[in-house]
């Protein structure tokens, strides 16, 4: 059997080429990395349970009209995805504040923001993805401005689809990141949702006890990480009933 060809490979996924022109193969790994890659370790089932939950949240957007770059899920630890041309801008959006703002800001963690705040970060290992201005996105050519009031209008979208799915669960939505690509269609070109959202990307809170139940935990030394992640499936419907077994998650088809 011929080898695929590897596109690109980062800390939690890799990109291989996908069986038709346009189309990528999305591979998701047990790694998990903190702090610009500073702490890493593997978390047995954690890929299949991120291929599993952006799967659902990707085919939920679709299904309201946002549009991603997810085609379908191809196996346990791979989906098919739409090629783009990833913005170098990481979108962050806040409905409570946690991690670096409030860090930044010195707001204390918890804190409810009057209204969602949308932040971009420069996706640049190297110098430590710094936040930056609209100013920097238009002067350095990273996005025009007509991206930018539709990268704004998308990550609100997906805000207010992701907080109700995991309000209805008992689950607040915290902050996430998203990244966004550009795909062509003829001579126009339109901004889609890629990458992937998982509790890797987002801070969820249990409601009632405000247990963590994405990667702060690895993050923070507060518990196993897979089992915050298979938590948060089996609340979603995607674990089957005694999932919690002694060889790893198993999910729902
Ligand atoms: N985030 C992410 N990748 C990054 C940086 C942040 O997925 O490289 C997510 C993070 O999980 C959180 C949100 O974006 O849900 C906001 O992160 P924050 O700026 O507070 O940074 P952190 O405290 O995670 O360093």
């Amino acid at each position: 059997m011929a080898r695929r060809k590897k596109i690109y490979e980062g800390k939690a996924k890799i990109l291989y080429e996908g069986p038709e022109p346009g189309t990528l193969v999305q591979y998701f790994k047990d790694d998990a990395t903190a702090f610009n890659a500073e702490k890493r370790a593997v978390i047995e089932g954690k890929g299949v349970l991120n291929n599993r939950l952006s799967e659902y949240f990707m085919t939920g957007l679709n299904g309201i009209g946002v549009p991603t770059h997810f085609i379908r899920r191809l196996n346990m630890r791979e989906q098919l995805v739409r090629a783009v041309e990833i913005i170098p801008l990481e979108v962050v959006v806040r409905n409570i504040a946690a991690g670096s703002i409030a860090k930044r800001l010195g707001i204390d963690e918890g804190t409810p923001l009057p209204r969602p705040i949308v932040e971009f970060y420069y996706k640049d290992d190297a110098l430590g993805d710094p936040i930056v201005a609209e100013e920097h996105i238009l002067a350095f050519g990273w996005a025009s401005h007509q991206d930018l009031d539709d990268m704004v209008a998308l990550a609100l979208r997906v805000n207010d689809f992701l907080s109700g799915v995991m309000m209805a669960v008992n689950i607040k939505l915290v902050d996430f990141k998203i990244e966004i690509g550009r795909v062509y269609d003829g001579d126009y070109q339109r901004l889609i949702l890629a990458d992937e959202i998982s509790p890797d990307s987002c801070r969820l809170w249990d409601v009632q006890t405000g247990r963590k139940l994405d990667k702060d935990v690895f993050r923070r030394d507060l518990g196993d990480l897979a089992d915050a992640y298979t938590e948060v499936a089996s609340r979603l419907g995607l674990m089957p009933k005694n999932g919690h077994g002694a060889h790893g998650p198993k999910l729902v088809n």
